[in-house]
């Protein structure tokens, strides 16, 4: 998707006033009503259907008049207001040249002032996987307010703090800088995806470094599910990183085994294809266990999963034990939705991003879940930390008091009017609190003083208030 920033420079604060409006909309609206975002807005004069007609030029938002004049974010409109975001924090300066597409997402270069080069991903849920996404529809069924840009954004967040969590354990990983809404900024990897490496000093080295990788992983708690070509860089060393976090699962996951084993047999087939790289084990018939020692395959099995147990570390952050449950819940009917076809169809996909067998919607866990759905959307909530008043806003915010639910993140008390819907203010309350530990845990301790101030608003807050404060950074 093309990502032209220039439009950036000439918004102006009613625009992203606007914009926000319609983020915060879409909480509880697919598509947000007109008026509703007018309210929201509280511009002076109808101002704010201009400024819609304005957004919608700029396809920063869709309109959609098949049930009601109303307006979602597209994902540039997305775009505009995470990077605003992490501009405004200054976590970096200005976007350059884009370096790599993904199946489900963009990366970006980006330079901070004093012009060191770091990589942005914007994730793009649903470019690609329609079908995965439909069992996530059951699942989320309980959320009104499903769209893809909640499930950007907690692929974001999952990703952010995993590769923090991964860093910080000494993997070779880039290093977490900062994530907001469905982006996370990166250091850049020098190197290439080892998909685009045709020859290699020291094959051996480096396949067994890899599987090495994968092995180390599982004795921390961690599968890596998408461990391929394309999720592998490599330098002109010869040194790896690994990349591509959202679908990671815990070993203790009821298909962990199968999804170790995936990861394996896709790096021996890329190295047996490529580099002519055969083993014993690889010859031999698939079923052939073995017990992980010396040069035979490593075995699932065999791995001592007791090493630093990552995986209980992340869900610490805040994914409880039915969350847990639940998540795996929605990964099994994702993947029995997909196993079939994936498995026989790696063979020629040398030319495609992350098409392989392991990619995220072919059977692979859920690039999101609910878990982490509930950490992402609080990050959101930090930035948006309002203070001011506004009456238009009050009111629209009263009336439309669910809208506050997920935005309030500091604010475990959001959860207003949901008269019919006991069991999203019950979720809401609970994913409030999670997200907080998320987020604290993403961020590594560390709390942005965006999110400082928000919590002495604590409880004071409106959305109105919210929204000028915001908009006042702009
Ligand atoms: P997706 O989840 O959509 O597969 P990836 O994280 O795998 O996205 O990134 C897609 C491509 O972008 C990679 O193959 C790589 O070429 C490039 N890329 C991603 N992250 C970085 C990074 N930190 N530094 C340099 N290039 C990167
Ligand atoms: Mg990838």
């Amino acid at each position: 998707m093309k990502l032209d920033v220039n439009a950036l420079r000439y918004l102006t604060k009613d625009d992203f006033r606007v914009l926000t409006a319609v983020e915060m909309g879409m909480r509880n609206h697919e598509i947000v009503p007109a008026e509703l975002v007018d309210r929201i807005a509280g511009l002076k004069h109808g101002g704010t259907y201009k400024v819609l007609r304005n957004l919608l030029k700029n396809k920063l938002v869709h309109h959609d008049a098949t049930k009601y004049d109303g307006y979602r974010l597209t994902y540039l409109g997305y775009d505009f207001l995470a990077i605003k975001t992490l501009v405004n924090r200054g976590v970096f300066a200005s976007v350059g040249r884009q370096i790599g597409v993904g199946k489900e997402s963009d990366i970006f270069e980006v330079a901070t002032e004093d012009g060191t080069v770091l990589a942005m991903k914007l994730h793009r849920l649903g470019r690609t996987s329609f079908r995965a996404v439909k069992s996530k529809r059951d699942y989320l069924r309980h959320r009104r307010s499903f769209n893809w840009l909640y499930l950007s954004r907690l692929a974001a967040l999952k990703e952010f703090a995993f590769m923090k969590a991964l860093g910080d354990h000494g993997f070779p990983v880039p290093t977490a800088v900062d994530c907001n809404r469905h982006c996370v900024i990166m250091s850049l990897v020098q190197g290439y995806p080892l998909v685009q490496v045709k020859e290699l000093q020291n094959p051996d080295d480096v396949f067994d470094t890899i599987l090495g990788l994968i092995v180390r992983l599982a004795e921390h708690g961690l599968i890596h599910c998408d461990f391929n070509e394309f999720n592998i860089m490599i330098d002109d060393d010869e040194k790896i990183t690994v990349i591509d976090f959202p679908q990671m699962v815990s070993v203790s996951h009821r298909n962990a085994q199968m999804f170790f084993d995936r990861d394996i047999e896709c790096i021996y087939k890329f190295f047996n294809k490529r580099f002519n790289l055969t083993s014993e084990e690889n010859e031999e018939q698939d079923g052939s266990e073995s017990d992980g020692e010396g040069n035979s395959r490593p075995s699932f099995l065999s791995v001592k999963k007791a090493a630093g147990s990552l995986d209980k570390e992340l869900a610490a952050s805040g994914f409880t034990r039915k969350e847990q449950v639940e998540m795996e819940k929605y990964i099994d009917e994702d993947a029995e939705g997909h196993d079939s076809g994936s498995d026989d169809d790696d063979e020629d996909h040398s030319d495609e991003p992350d098409c392989t067998l392991t990619s995220r919607d072919s059977g692979v866990p859920g690039t999101f879940s609910e878990e982490h759905g509930t950490s992402c959307s609080g990050e959101n909530r930090l930035e948006s930390s309002p203070s001011g008043s506004n009456g238009d806003a009050k009111e629209a915010l009263e009336s439309e008091g669910k809208m506050l639910s997920q935005e309030d993140e500091d604010n475990d008390d959001s959860s207003l009017d949901h008269d019919e819907e006991e069991e999203d203010a019950e979720l809401t309350k609970k994913l409030n609190k999670q997200r907080k530990k998320a987020i604290a845990a993403a961020h590594g301790r560390r709390r942005p003083a965006s999110s400082r101030n928000a919590y002495k608003d604590k409880g004071k807050g409106t959305m109105n208030s919210k929204i000028q404060r915001q908009a006042c950074k702009w």
